[in-house]
């Protein structure tokens, strides 16, 4: 039976329907429906905390109805409810979880809270071809920038973890210095492309020495002094940001190639908003038809988030028997590696 997954970590309210379909679980996404506050925040240059949820609570139970008559389906064909548990901003995370709670007692179905950043790795497996484990999955979002080793499903070791800012924090903040509207790190992104290779150079941090962790807030600065001193003209601006583009993306690559060898792995995932970089998908893909490995990216709505990861994370787990008690309890912070492995019976 479908599973509707919901997604309330942070400023985005995501909802998926999706039946469970061992072998090819893309195949069984029924319907998705995503609502972004970004403009809500965009005024205050960040996200608002108590803002964020109070319009997860306007936005929630209209986005269900949507993805249920997209579907076409009613509330009793629902065979659970998977939400978002943490990590995130704890106001935003209550009103899923309290949602999804609620709609599981009344419908006599379980329910089930997903951790954010399984549900990110997990989300190359709503492609066709999916990775299977074990893997090593490259998780660089808005708060994480993470190297895991996934021996199983649930199995989760941190190879490399930031010591500062994260990979998409990076890009957000960087964008900022510059002048670039809210949310930065795709509108650098864009503004790159125009950039001259070369123009400029940043260093590639922390891989002069033996290592998986990251430290992108160095490089921040390196753009902070070089945008002062430079005549800020548009290209300029164009070229910095290319260099910095350059300059994650190059550092992403080093460390994706190291965590390969150490781990014995042939398969890489990538996951989270900056997965949907485009020069960061090509690197990736040049590199694993060079060194022979295989990388898997999910569709670019996929990267960053979305209900439709949490939904195939709560059924993977639901199939797996996994149960919870029905206290609604969220987990601002949570570390991945302490999750439950999913029963290695289960049909995947
Ligand atoms: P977390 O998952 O760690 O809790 P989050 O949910 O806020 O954080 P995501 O939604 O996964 O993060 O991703 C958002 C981040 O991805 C932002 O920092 C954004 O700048 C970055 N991002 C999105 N698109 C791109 C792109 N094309 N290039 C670089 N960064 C991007
Ligand atoms: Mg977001
Ligand atoms: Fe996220």
């Amino acid at each position: 039976k479908p599973v509707l997954g919901i997604e309330t970590s942070c400023d985005e309210t995501g909802v998926a329907l999706l039946r469970w379909e061992p072998g090819q679980p893309g195949r069984g996404l029924l319907a998705h429906t995503l609502y972004s506050q970004i403009k809500l925040h965009a005024e205050y240059g960040g996200v608002v905390p108590e803002l964020a949820s109070r319009d997860h609570v306007r936005k929630l139970l209209p986005l269900v109805r949507e993805a249920m008559a997209e579907a076409g389906l009613t509330p009793q064909d629902l065979g659970g409810v998977a939400y978002t548990a943490g990590p995130g901003l704890v106001g935003a995370l209550l009103v899923g979880a309290a949602a999804a709670r609620a709609m599981a007692w009344a419908l006599g179905v379980p329910a089930i809270g997903i951790h954010h950043m399984e549900g990110h790795l997990l989300a190359p497996l709503l492609e066709n071809d999916p990775p299977s484990p074990p893997f090593v999955a490259l998780l660089v979002s808005g708060g994480h920038s993470m190297l895991v080793e996934v021996k199983a499903i649930g199995e989760y070791r941190i190879l490399g973890d930031t010591l500062d800012d994260a990979a998409g924090e990076a890009f957000d903040k960087t964008a900022k210095l510059m002048g670039l509207p809210y949310p930065g790190g795709p509108a650098l992104a864009l503004l790159a492309e125009q950039g001259r290779p070369g123009a400029f150079r940043f260093s590639r941090p922390m891989t002069d020495r033996p290592g998986l962790d990251f430290s992108f807030s160095g490089l921040k600065t390196q753009v902070l002094l070089a945008w002062r001193q430079s005549d800020q003209s548009e290209q300029t601006r164009a070229d910095i940001a290319r260099a910095f583009e350059d300059a994650v993306v190059d550092t992403l690559l080093i460390k994706c190639r190291r965590s390969l060898d150490v781990s014995g792995a042939r398969q890489l995932v990538i996951a989270g908003g900056v997965g949907a970089n485009k020069r960061l998908r090509a690197a990736l893909s040049d590199a694993a038809a060079k060194d022979g490995f295989r990388v898997y990216f999910p569709r670019l709505e996929f990267c960053t988030d979305n209900g439709a990861m949490i939904a195939l994370a709560g059924a993977i787990r639901l199939a797996g028997g996994q149960q919870q008690d029905e206290t609604v309890q969220v987990f601002p912070r949570w570390d991945l590696q302490t999750l439950q492995s999913v029963s290695e019976t289960a049909d995947i």
